[in-house]
């Protein structure tokens, strides 16, 4: 039997605790089905953790973080927040976790599944099959550069952001880029705008002699202005396996390519540290989604993008290929078997609430596994 590893769930606001519930039961159906056991702490976040300790996070929970394998974190935010101080503020608890943690790839997979094809705006023949996975640059970049803000030159009040990056910084979130293109089609899209920004320059040449002498000869590397980029993920975006890109032109393609796929329910996230010395590496894997505060406590949200992100809490925290397979092929399985939740509902399916899709996962489950 696999010795146990440690999650940490944080379930924050909103739909938040409804979904991660219906993860907890597939970690319940692990331990008793597959031999595969998890010790879960629970922790606050966001505004859950500001009604009790008028923060968004904790020391304490942000030290459970730094030990835990992996964290698992629902959703925060809510309108009752909107005027609680900045530093305060729900986001600032994912914020605080994504610094100190030195989550620095994010990765954000478009994977679209053949019973939703027809929720996507493009055409069935362009996005069935498709499967792309965007790494996107997380902590450095024109949202942290400086200086920032606004400043007088030459007698001129004006406004500044800075884009910066350093060479460790390119090649950490490219050397992510290229390890994952191994594991699936060999194929590495680097975007940037080395035509107008010399970061872009600096970032070509990072990625160019990294690939040249870091053993990654066996990956295909090609360079994309990120405009392209954004046209041909509409155009056709079969042609990509692995993307990456900095942290602004990340925010935008990876939302652009999530949308290929159709629902906001179904998109799950990864965000990674460095791997240390022991090997591990820190890691926050969460929906793509918020906290939907019109649909919270009604039973009503997709379970979906949460489960997808614990299956990659085992692919990519675990290495247990095998058990994300499960899930992820559960998650298909309980959509071909016609229910749905209120955001993916379609002609002659049966609508469900959270639970009841979390109950089709389970059934698919168990038929796998009979
Ligand atoms: P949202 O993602 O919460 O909701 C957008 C729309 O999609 C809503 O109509 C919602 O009902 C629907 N939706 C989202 N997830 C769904 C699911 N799993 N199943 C069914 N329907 C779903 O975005 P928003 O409305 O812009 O933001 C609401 C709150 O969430 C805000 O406070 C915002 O700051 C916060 N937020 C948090 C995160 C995060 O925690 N990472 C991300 C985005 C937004």
């Amino acid at each position: 039997m696999a010795s146990n590893k440690t999650l940490l769930m944080l379930p924050g606001d909103g739909i938040g605790p409804e979904v991660c519930n219906q993860v907890r039961r597939v970690v319940d159906w692990m331990a008793k089905r597959r031999a595969v056991n998890f010790d879960i702490k629970d922790g606050l976040v966001g505004g859950a953790c500001y009604d009790v300790h008028k923060q968004a996070v904790t020391d304490e929970t942000m030290q459970d973080a730094m030990d835990a394998d992996a964290v698992l974190f629902g959703a925060v935010g809510g309108p009752q927040y909107d005027n609680v101080e900045r530093h305060a503020r729900p986001e600032a608890g994912l914020l605080r976790l994504r610094k100190e943690m030195d989550l620095f790839a994010n990765l954000r997979p478009a994977v679209t599944f053949d019973a939703l094809l027809d929720a996507s705006t493009l055409k069935p023949e362009v996005i069935q099959g498709l499967d792309i996975m965007i790494v996107r640059e997380l902590t450095a970049g024109v949202y942290f550069g400086e200086p920032r803000g606004m400043q007088v030159y030459e007698g001129v009040e004006r406004c500044v952001d800075t884009q910066a990056y350093t060479k460790a910084e390119v090649e950490r979130v490219a050397e992510v880029a290229f390890d994952l293109a191994r594991k699936r089609n060999s194929k590495v899209h680097s975007v940037e705008k080395a035509n107008v920004m010399e970061t872009g320059v600096f970032w070509r040449k990072t990625v160019t002699a990294l690939h040249e002498s870091g053993g990654y000869s066996d990956i295909e590397l090609q360079h994309m202005y990120a405009d392209n980029c954004a046209m041909q993920l509409v155009r056709n975006p079969k042609q990509f396996d692995v993307i990456v890109t900095d942290n602004l032109f990340g925010d935008l393609l990876s939302d652009a390519a999530a949308m290929c796929t159709g629902s906001l329910g179904m998109l799950p996230s990864a965000s990674l540290g460095a791997v240390d010395e022991f090997g591990r590496r820190k890691a926050l894997y969460e929906p793509v989604h918020g906290s939907a505060p019109d649909i919270a406590g009604q039973d009503l949200a997709n379970p979906s993008a949460m489960m997808l992100s614990f299956a990659m809490t085992l692919r990519y925290s675990f290495d247990l290929q095998e058990d994300a397979d499960l899930i992820e092929n559960a998650v298909q399985m309980a959509m071909k078997s016609g229910k749905r939740t209120g955001d993916i509902m379609a002609d002659g399916c049966e609508q469900v609430g959270t639970t009841g899709f979390g109950d089709a996962i389970i059934r698919a489950l168990d038929e796998q596994a009979a």
